[in-house]
C-alpha cells in the first residue's frame, strides 16, 4: 500500500469531529512529502532537534505537532514555528513554553498530557495531579500559553476492553475540565488520543485527533 492510499483510508474512518495527525517521526522528508502530495498537512514530530530540521526544509503550510516529552531546554527552538504542543507534560514545561512563546510574541497551543496507561511512566499528569493543578489555577497567570485540550496514551495491551476504559477516563477528564474552566473558551476542544493500534476505539470514545505513524508510513527503523 502507498502512503497516499493509507492516508485515503484512514480518512474513511475519522468522524467529521476528529482530524488525522501524520506521526512522521523517524521519517524522512521525502515519505513526508508523499503524505503532503496526497492532501496531509499536520505532522506530528517527538524530537526537537528533528522536527526543527524538517520543519527548515518542507513547505511552510505544514503544521507541526509537538508529541513527545519535551525538555525544557529545547522549548526555544520549536516555539516560533510549531502549532500545537501535544504533550505537556509538567507545570514547569508550561512555564517555560509560556516565556519563550512571550520572547516571540506567540500564543501557544498547547495540550496537557494525561497519564491514562498502566504501564510506569515518568510523564503526563495523573487524573488526579492534573485536577489539583487546574484547581491551583496559576495556569491562568500565563498569558502566551492558551490550552486547547487533553493528550493521552493507552496502555499498549491486545485487552481492547482496558484500552476502551482509558480512553473513557480521559475524555470524563476532558469533559469534567472543559465543563469546570472553560465553559467560556471554545478554543478548549480537542481530545487527542489514539495511535495506530487503537485509534478506531478512541473514535468511538469522543477522539478529535488521532496520531498516526506505522499505520500511514509503515514500520519505523527505530522504535520509540
Ligand atoms: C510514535 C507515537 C505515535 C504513533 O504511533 P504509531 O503506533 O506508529 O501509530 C502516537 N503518539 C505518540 C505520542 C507517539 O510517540
Amino acid at each position: 500500500m502507498s502512503i497516499a492510499s493509507n492516508i485515503q483510508e484512514i480518512n474513511r474512518t475519522l468522524t467529521p469531529e476528529s482530524k488525522l495527525i501524520a506521526v512522521s517521526k523517524l521519517q524522512s522528508p521525502e515519505s513526508i512529502m508523499q503524505a503532503y502530495e496526497a492532501g496531509q498537512r499536520r505532522f506530528g514530530e517527538s524530537r526537537a532537534q528533528e522536527m526543527t530540521a524538517k520543519h527548515k526544509v518542507l513547505p511552510d503550510d505544514i503544521e507541526w505537532h509537538f508529541i513527545g516529552h519535551l525538555q525544557r531546554n529545547k522549548v526555544k527552538y520549536i516555539i516560533p514555528f510549531v502549532s500545537l504542543i501535544q504533550s505537556v507534560d509538567s507545570p514547569a514545561l508550561l512555564e517555560e513554553i509560556n516565556k519563550s512563546a512571550e520572547k516571540t510574541s506567540r500564543l501557544v497551543p498547547c495540550l496537557l498530557q494525561v497519564h491514562i496507561a498502566r504501564e510506569k511512566s515518568k510523564f503526563g499528569f495523573t487524573p488526579d495531579e492534573l485536577k489539583q493543578f487546574m484547581q491551583e489555577g496559576s495556569w491562568k497567570k500565563l498569558g502566551h500559553v492558551r490550552l486547547h485540550g487533553l493528550m493521552g496514551m493507552a496502555t499498549f495491551t491486545d485487552n481492547m476492553d482496558q484500552v476502551r476504559q482509558e480512553f473513557r477516563l480521559l475524555r470524563h477528564l476532558f469533559e469534567e475540565i472543559r465543563s469546570g474552566y472553560f465553559s467560556k473558551d471554545e478554543s478548549f476542544k480537542e481530545l487527542s488520543m489514539g495511535m495506530t493500534g487503537d485509534y478506531q476505539i478512541a473514535l468511538q470514545e469522543g477522539s478529535t485527533m488521532v496520531r498516526i505513524g506505522t499505520a500511514l508510513f509503515g514500520v519505523r527503523e527505530k522504535g520509540e
